[in-house]
């Protein structure tokens, strides 16, 4: 018996010298696993911290999982938060689709309730600024939660998404309509799409093309697009990202995707750098962040009352409910389209 207390003594004490030699590395906790572990917004005024790849947000909101113009996909990664005007200008704009002839949006993740770094996914989406929205058409029904979390977005591009261009069966003129919308507010400062996107816009769009430069190419972003908007006043901890190019983006800038040198594997050999949310700790966020971390729980958003007393039933055709619905709309909205903003 007393041999074997020894050696159960001896691995335990293996065991805490094993553990001691991983400390260094385990010793700060991983900001995704705080920020990912919140549930509720911080409360307090509304407020973006850092950059959008790495920042948090106090004073968040969720937007509604339904609205008359709207669903919220993948409820289960409570990623429908956001900055007000983020969660307001997402209300407004599928508004404004479906005026356009976009039959309501499909609406992709958001932020964590704090932001921050995320446990999978996306880089950035960490200060409430960042949302994606699905390029597929809302059905002319409410979806079940299992469908939200089951139902696959379709890639708008040719090959089941590994074409470099656009499927014109897919492709249809409200696509360019709901971009053409998104890119109208003066807030947003970029869409990040797929390069074949932007290449049909550039070869599409007539009339006023000014918006066509906010709408940026990047990898992926073929089954969704990727708002962002600038920094909102009462943010002054907010660090802005640099402003897009003058000019439609249709040329040089453009051409570059087209050739061999963005889709070029790795060489073979090269370690894959971790992702930045492996890395990153509190020490890696703005000094903000970690009050926002330790901030009371907030009060759930307005919006999501507004979805609690949302008629359950089948969802009448989209188009129709546009006049009648009482939306809060951003009073700031000049006509469209706007030229962005200055600052
Ligand atoms: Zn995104």
């Amino acid at each position: 018996m007393r041999l074997t207390t020894l050696l159960a003594g001896l691995a335990a004490a293996a065991l805490a010298a094993a553990a001691l030699v991983a400390a260094p590395a385990s010793a700060e906790p991983l900001a995704k696993d705080l920020f990912g572990a919140k549930r509720t917004p911080a409360a307090g005024a509304p407020a973006a911290f850092g950059f959008y790849s790495k920042g948090c947000f106090s004073g968040g909101v969720a937007i509604a999982t339904d609205g008359p113009t709207w669903q919220v996909m993948r409820l289960s990664r409570n990623r429908m938060w956001g900055h007000p005007r983020m969660i307001a200008l997402i209300e407004d704009l599928s508004q404004r689709a479906t005026a356009g002839g976009w039959p309501g949006l499909l609406v992709g993740d958001i932020s964590q309730p704090r932001g921050g770094p995320m446990l999978s996914g996306h880089a950035s989406h960490q200060i409430g600024l960042d949302a994606d929205i699905w390029l597929t058409p809302m059905p002319n029904r409410r979806l079940t939660v299992e469908e939200r979390e089951n139902t696959s977005a379709i890639s708008v591009l040719g090959d089941g998404g590994k074409s470099l261009y656009v499927d014109d069966r897919i492709w249809k003129p409200a696509h360019a309509e709901l971009l053409r919308a998104a890119a109208s507010y003066g807030e947003v400062e970029r869409l990040l799409v797929h390069p074949g996107i932007k290449k049909k816009l550039c070869d599409t769009v007539t009339g006023d093309r000014s918006w066509l430069g906010k709408v940026r190419p990047y990898w992926g972003h073929h089954y969704h697009f990727h708002i962002r908007m600038a920094c909102p006043p009462g943010s002054p901890g907010c660090k802005g990202q640099e402003k897009t190019p003058a000019g439609d983006g249709c040329g040089a800038d453009l051409a570059w995707w087209f050739t061999d040198e963005p889709w070029k594997p790795a060489k073979p050999g090269t370690k894959p750098k971790p992702p930045a949310r492996d890395i990153m700790t509190m020490s890696s966020l703005p000094d903000a962040c970690k009050a926002v971390l330790a901030a009371d729980g907030g009060a759930d958003a307005p919006s999501i009352k507004l979805a609690q007393a949302a008629p359950a039933a089948v969802m009448p055709a989209a188009a129709a409910v546009v006049a009648a619905t009482g939306l809060p709309r951003l009073p700031d909205i000049g006509p469209v389209p706007e030229p962005r903003p200055q600052n």
